[in-house]
């Protein structure tokens, strides 16, 4: 099942376009995107049924297909090469940080640069599909309703400012966490463990890997993390970036006004943001 945020409403996803879920399914499921979690089994069942005609779209209805998430966890150096790349050891426990709410954005627009040190970070974003407390890392896919492709947009400088850095607000500016285009379910990957990640910055290509190479997968981090917190169906976990980044380079490459970033995940789609405002 593939599900979008178009227009604010839940919307299911086909190859010919999009069926609005509330009316296709006369008032079960819906209008809110966010209502996707209420009962994702039933959902994933219904959906299955092709249970209307879909209509073509202008990507450029869509939001965030996880707008209101209760919680949204970000994994810091989780890939081996990026660790290297920072100049860090790799991390033996997940490093955990947030990315305020506030900062979610929809797969296609503008953010405003607040400086002239931000750079980009693509990730895979897993969303909670049930309730998960203390789960084993054999069960944690289960826990798992989809992923989407997330973009961790970080002001280098403020991340880097006090000591110890705090990486919570420097990746938190209104538009930092843009997701989408769609929230993909777990079964429609060959292998969710194995999925190609990329970023291009005016369309050259400066993070290429793959996920196969975290050092936490997905289901290590959501076993993990609900031994400590309760995660909530809807909850987002960011997790992690590869190698590429524009503080791996000498200088450093930050981004500037007009540049076109995108964010590229398999088997779910490509962000697309304009950067304005710092020259
Ligand atoms: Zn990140």
């Amino acid at each position: 099942m593939r599900i979008a945020n178009l227009d604010g409403r839940l919307a299911l996803i086909t190859p010919e376009g999009a069926i609005d879920v509330h009316r296709a399914s006369d008032g079960r499921f819906g209008p809110d995107p966010m209502s996707a979690f209420d009962d994702w089994d039933a959902l994933l069942e219904w959906s299955a049924s092709t249970p209307a005609p879909a209509e073509p779209f202008d990507p450029a209805r869509l939001g965030p297909p996880v707008p209101r998430p209760r919680q949204i966890f970000a994994i810091g150096l989780n890939y081996v090469r990026h660790a290297a790349e920072s100049g860090l050891p790799v991390p033996t426990v997940p490093l955990v940080f947030t990315k305020f709410a506030s900062s979610i954005a929809g797969p296609i627009g503008e953010v405003a640069l607040p400086s002239s040190s931000v750079d980009w970070e693509v990730e895979l974003v897993a969303v909670i599909g049930r309730e998960a407390r203390e789960v084993a890392e054999a069960d944690a896919w289960a826990h798992v309703a989809g992923l989407t492709a997330g973009q961790d947009f970080s002001d280098r400088l403020l991340q880097n400012a006090g000591s110890p850095p705090q990486f919570s607000l420097g990746k938190s500016y209104p538009g930092f966490a843009p997701i989408g285009p769609h929230l993909v379910s777990v079964d429609e990957f060959a292998d969710p463990d194995d999925i190609g990640v990329a970023t291009t910055v005016d369309s050259e290509v400066r993070q290429d890997s793959r996920t196969s190479d975290l050092v936490f997968s997905v289901p290590q981090l959501v076993a993990y993390l609900s031994r400590i917190v309760t995660l909530f169906p809807g909850d987002l976990i960011f997790t992690g970036t590869p190698e590429g980044v524009g503080l791996g380079h000498t200088p450093p490459l930050y981004l500037s006004d007009g540049q076109v970033v995108e964010t590229s995940i398999e088997g779910i789609g490509t962000l697309r943001h304009v950067m304005r405002g710092q020259r």
